[in-house]
C-alpha cells in the first residue's frame, strides 16, 4: 500500500515524555502545509484533550472491531492501552498536497517502516534518562504508577533509534524544534518527490 499523491509522511517516535507531542505542536503552528493523524486510542482523555483533536477516545470493543476490519494502517499495545493510526487519516481529498505528521510508538514505527517505504523516520532522544524522567512528572497528567511504566520502557525503546533515518536530541525546544522543520523542509524540497509536470510549469 503506498500513499495517494506527493504527500510526505512524517513520523516521530521515541520514548513516552520525550517532547513528541509538544515539538508536533509546534511543528503544525509554524509550518503550512502539514496536518497530524489523529489516532485512536482505549485509554482516558487527559485534562484539556478533546476528543477528535489529540485523539479520537474509542472502548476497547470498538478498537477491536476496527482491528477486524482492516481500519489501521498500524497498532500496538503501549504502556496497557490500544493504540492506531486509522487508515482515513492518511488518505488525501483529491488535488489536497497536505504533508502529514504521525506521533506514534516505536512498535507502530517499525509497521508504518514496512507497509508506508516512503514515511520519513524521526527519533526523539531525551537529553538524558534522568532528564526524562523529570518531563515525565513535569508533565502532571499520569500517577507515579504509571509515569514509572512509561519511564520502565523507556531504554528498551531507545534501543531502536537506529532504526530510524533521523534522530533528534530534544534537549532545549528551541534547538529541537529547528531540526525537525530543518528536516521536514529538506524532505520537501528532495528531487525524487518532485514530479515532472511541476518542473516545466
Ligand atoms: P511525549 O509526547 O513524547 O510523551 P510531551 O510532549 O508530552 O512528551 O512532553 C513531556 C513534558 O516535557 C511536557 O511537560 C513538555 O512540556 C516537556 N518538554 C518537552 N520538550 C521539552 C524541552 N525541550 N525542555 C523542557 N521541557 C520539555
Ligand atoms: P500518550 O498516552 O502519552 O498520549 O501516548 C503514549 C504513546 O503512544 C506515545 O509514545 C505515542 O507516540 C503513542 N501513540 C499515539 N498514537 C499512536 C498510534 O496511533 N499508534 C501507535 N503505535 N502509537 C501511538
Amino acid at each position: 500500500m503506498s500513499l495517494e499523491g506527493k504527500a510526505l509522511l512524517f513520523v516521530v517516535s521515541g520514548p513516552s515524555g520525550v517532547g513528541k507531542s509538544t515539538l508536533c505542536r509546534h511543528i503544525l503552528q509554524d509550518i503550512p502545509e502539514i496536518r497530524l493523524s489523529v489516532s485512536c486510542t482505549t485509554r482516558s482523555p487527559r485534562s484539556g484533550e478533546t476528543d477528535g483533536k489529540e485523539y479520537r477516545f474509542i472502548p476497547e470493543k470498538e478498537f477491536r472491531e476496527k482491528i477486524e476490519e482492516h481500519a489501521f494502517a498500524e497498532w500496538a499495545e503501549v504502556y496497557g492501552r490500544l493504540y492506531g493510526t486509522p487508515w482515513k487519516e492518511l488518505e488525501q481529498a483529491p488535488g489536497v498536497h497536505t504533508d502529514i505528521l504521525l506521533d506514534i510508538d516505536v512498535q507502530g514505527a517499525r509497521q508504518v517502516m514496512q507497509t508506508l517505504k516512503k514515511a520519513v523516520t524521526i527519533f526523539i532522544l531525551p537529553p538524558s534518562l534522568e532528564t526524562l524522567r523529570t518531563r515525565l512528572a513535569g508533565r502532571g497528567t499520569d500517577s507515579a504508577e504509571e509515569q514509572s511504566r512509561r519511564f520502565q520502557k523507556s531504554q528498551d525503546e531507545m534501543k531502536n533509534y537506529s532504526e530510524y533515518q533521523y534522530t533528534i536530541r530534544n534537549e532545549t525546544l528551541e534547538q529541537a524544534i529547528e531540526e525537525l522543520r530543518a528536516v521536514i523542509v529538506a524532505e520537501r524540497v528532495k528531487t525524487a518527490h518532485l514530479e515532472p509536470a511541476q518542473v516545466f510549469r
